[in-house]
Formats: C-alpha cells, sequence, structure tokens
C-alpha cells in the first residue's frame, strides 16, 4: 500500500517535493479557469485530473468507483466510501504514477488535460462540511493559556478525563488563500465595566491540523475506540482565527461564539490516513500522577499506534515585509505528539453519547504549542496576552495580527527510511 523509500514518479517535479512526492498523493477539488470544480490528486507542481483521468479509461473495479466519488465537486462521497475505497484508488495512483509503470507512455503522450499545472488551479474547499467542532486537545496551549488567567490552576480538572471542544461555524469555513476580514464585536476594554463595539483589536492565528470525516455513524450508536480510526479519512492544517478582546468578554459561561466564528481557514489537500501511516507513533505517556483514561477512551492499539508525528510551523509575513522582500519569519515550530488525547478518542467521545458524525464533517485538533518557547501555536501564547512584543526583520513588533498581515501553517511529516511528505500551506491575509 505504500510506495517504498525509492519509488519514483515519471512526474519529475513529484520526487525530492517537499509536499508532494509520489508517497503522498492527497485529494482536493480544483478549478481551471473557465471550468467547474473537480477533484483531483496532487503530484509534484501538478494536479492529476480524476475527471480526465475517468474519461480516459484508466480504472477498473474498486478504484473506478473510488475515483468516480473523489471526482466530484466535493469529496463527501467519496469519503462516505471508506479505507477500502481510498485504499483501491491509491494503489492505482501509485501504480499509474510510478516512474516504472506499464502506462507510462500512454500517460506521458496523453493530450487529454491529465496533468495541470498547480500555479494554473484554483483550490476550493474539499467537502461540504455539515458540522465543524474544535477540539482543544494540545495541553500545552491549555497550560499557556490557562495560566495566563489562573496562574495556580491553569487546567481545568475535566481536562484529563474529558476530550473538551467547542460546535463551531462550518459556514464560515474557508479554503487557504481567502482574505480574512478583521471581525466587529464587543469587548471591555480594559479597566471599564461597559463593552464597546468596534473592530478587534487583538486579532490572533491558531495552529491546528484538522481532521476530516470519513463514514459516519448513526444517531445514538457510539463508535467504539477500536473501531475510530476507520471513521477518519485525512487531515489537513486549520487556522482557526481568532478575536482575543472578543473572547475575553463573551466566552463565559458558555465558550466562543462571535470570536471564533468569522472565519476559519483550512489547507486544500487532504492528507489521507494512508499517507500518514508510515508516521504514526505511540500516544506519549501520561505525566505521573495524570489520571487512565475511562475506559471507553482507552485501546491499547490505539495508545501503541494512535498518535502522529507531524511537525508544524507558524510564519508571519507583514505587507512591509513583503514590500522590502523579505521571507515569511517563522513564529512557531510545533509538533503534532503535543496532542493530549489521540485522533481515535477525539472521534470517539464525539460520538459517545450518539451525537452522529457525517463523511466531510471536521474536527479542529485545538492549538498545537509545544511547552517552550519557539513553539507556541499563537500570539496570546508568544505575547502573553499582549503583555509582551514580538520583533520581526523588518523591525516591525507585534502583539496581535495587523491589516496586511499573512499567516501561513505548513506542516511535514518525516523519518528515518522514509520519503518526508507534506500538507503544502494553510495562509490567510488580514484585511480591515
Ligand atoms: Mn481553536
Amino acid at each position: 500500500m505504500n510506495a517504498s523509500s525509492n519509488t519514483r514518479s515519471w512526474i519529475e517535479s513529484a520526487n525530492g517535493h517537499a509536499d508532494f512526492p509520489l508517497q503522498n498523493l492527497p485529494l482536493g477539488v480544483f478549478s481551471r479557469p473557465g471550468s467547474t470544480p473537480r477533484g483531483g490528486v496532487a503530484i509534484g507542481d501538478s494536479i492529476f485530473d480524476l475527471q480526465a483521468a475517468l474519461e480516459a479509461g484508466y480504472f477498473n473495479g474498486a478504484a473506478r468507483a473510488a475515483a468516480e466519488a473523489a471526482s466530484r465537486d466535493q469529496l463527501n462521497d467519496f469519503f462516505a466510501l471508506g479505507a477500502g475505497a481510498r485504499q483501491a484508488l491509491r494503489r492505482e495512483l501509485l501504480h499509474l504514477l510510478d516512474e516504472n509503470s506499464p502506462q507510462r507512455a500512454r500517460l506521458q503522450a496523453a493530450t487529454d488535460g491529465l496533468l495541470h499545472p498547480m500555479s494554473e488551479c484554483q483550490m476550493h474547499l474539499p467537502a461540504r462540511v455539515g458540522d465543524y467542532t474544535d477540539f482543544y486537545v494540545g495541553i500545552h496551549h491549555a497550560m499557556n493559556v490557562g495560566k495566563l488567567f489562573r496562574p495556580d490552576n491553569p487546567l481545568l480538572p475535566n481536562y484529563k478525563y474529558v476530550p473538551i471542544a467547542y460546535h463551531g461555524r462550518a459556514s464560515t469555513l474557508c479554503v487557504s488563500g481567502a482574505p480574512i476580514k478583521r471581525p466587529n464585536g464587543q469587548t471591555l476594554p480594559p479597566g471599564e465595566n461597559v463593552p464597546q463595539f468596534g473592530p478587534c483589536k487583538r486579532l490572533d492565528y491558531e495552529l491546528e491540523m484538522g481532521v476530516w470525516i470519513g463514514p459516519g455513524n448513526a444517531s445514538s450508536e457510539a463508535i467504539d475506540i477500536a473501531e475510530a480510526p476507520q471513521h477518519i479519512a485525512g487531515l489537513c492544517l486549520l487556522n482557526d482565527w481568532s478575536a482575543r478582546d472578543i473572547q475575553a468578554w463573551e466566552y463565559q459561561p458558555l465558550g466562543p461564539f462571535l470570536s471564533k466564528s468569522f472565519a476559519t481557514t483550512v489547507s486544500p489537500w487532504v492528507v489521507t490516513a494512508e499517507a500518514l501511516a508510515p508516521f504514526r507513533s505511540p500516544q506519549p505517556n501520561r505525566p505521573e500522577g495524570d489520571p487512565q483514561p475511562l475506559p471507553y477512551l482507552l485501546d491499547a492499539a490505539d495508545q501503541q499506534n494512535g498518535a502522529l508525528d507531524i511537525e508544524l510551523e507558524v510564519l508571519l509575513l507583514t505587507r512591509q515585509m513583503k514590500e522590502q522582500g523579505l521571507p515569511a519569519e517563522r513564529l512557531a515550530l510545533s509538533n503534532t505528539l503535543n496532542m493530549y488525547w489521540t485522533l481515535a478518542q477525539m472521534v470517539t467521545h464525539h460520538s459517545v453519547n450518539g451525537c452522529k458524525l457525517q463523511p466531510g464533517d471536521l474536527f479542529g485538533t485545538g492549538t498545537l504549542s509545544g511547552p517552550q518557547a519557539g513553539q507556541f501555536g499563537s500570539l496570546l501564547e508568544m505575547t502573553e496576552g499582549g503583555k509582551t512584543t514580538v520583533t520581526l526583520p523588518s523591525g516591525e513588533v507585534r502583539r496581535f495580527l495587523e491589516d496586511g498581515d499573512e499567516v501561513i501553517l505548513r506542516a511535514r511529516c518525516k523519518r528515518e527510511g522514509q520519503v518526508s511528505i507534506g500538507f503544502g500551506e494553510c495562509r490567510g491575509v488580514v484585511v480591515g
């Protein structure tokens, strides 16, 4: 199922590509100028057009059914088919795009638009998202933020028992590149008792992974922890834009509302569970003295192999840096091993009360900060709630985001003996 580490593609740009070598094959929805959105696969600097490949007769059997579902203007139908269909499609794509493919000459000679330069394509949301839920499983983020508000008691007592989450807003999900309009709202100025209304002054990003749900469950039927991985189609990057001043005023007692629902950006490529398989890890041991998960959240195989080792990065590029020709500045480097709960535990907990998950639902993991400076996934943590500043190579300083600032998230998987794969980018520019 996984291409061995020395397998190369006849698509030259794929070989050694930082994000999209043959070993990745993420799926997304793209359009070319004047054409309607359709499903494709990222390979090197190109997009492999599943509709065109189907029309040219390249897929048969289970791979054909999977490719048909994946070629539509949303991946919901493909996600619903589950692991068997994903694996059939992946097997066939690995075969077709391998440098030794018997189909290579025919594919290379094709004039039927099988490959499109990615730079000429527009990306769309990969699925129609019925429901979006944002978790809070980055324990260092929870600790860092908790310390700002409750220095002596940063984590509330439920944190180590419950994978905490809130229901987000699916309608304002957008794909990488969409501008982010600074939200208006109510905020309570320091020392005041009465709120004011106006533009958010403490706009922030959150470094998260997005989890795309594959097959769902029936209402009132919980997903067993051992079965939970079968319900995850793949992952993307997710920026949970956050208006900290609006959040501070509105969030008690029910949690985030308008401070989050104005925009959430995802990266366009869904990196499948199969592509991520070589980068699975044991779930890191809980610190001494922490409780074990309750039995419904505890599974030996999940503890042994249910975490992921994905390096995560946040970069900032201001308008002035762009004008001066400066590169984006890295603000943080972190890793998905900072998750206190596994993806399977998130899926199982979400469904344990009978809540129905559906194909194309999206989870955010929560901000994935590390414990140390240089690993913080939000400005709230980097500047300790705006008390300190970040100095950029242009000489500019930031407490929170200014208009014209572009936030760029990246992620990659690296492991000895494996070809590295990446997620592409999740970008957004703040506009006033
Ligand atoms: Mn979040």
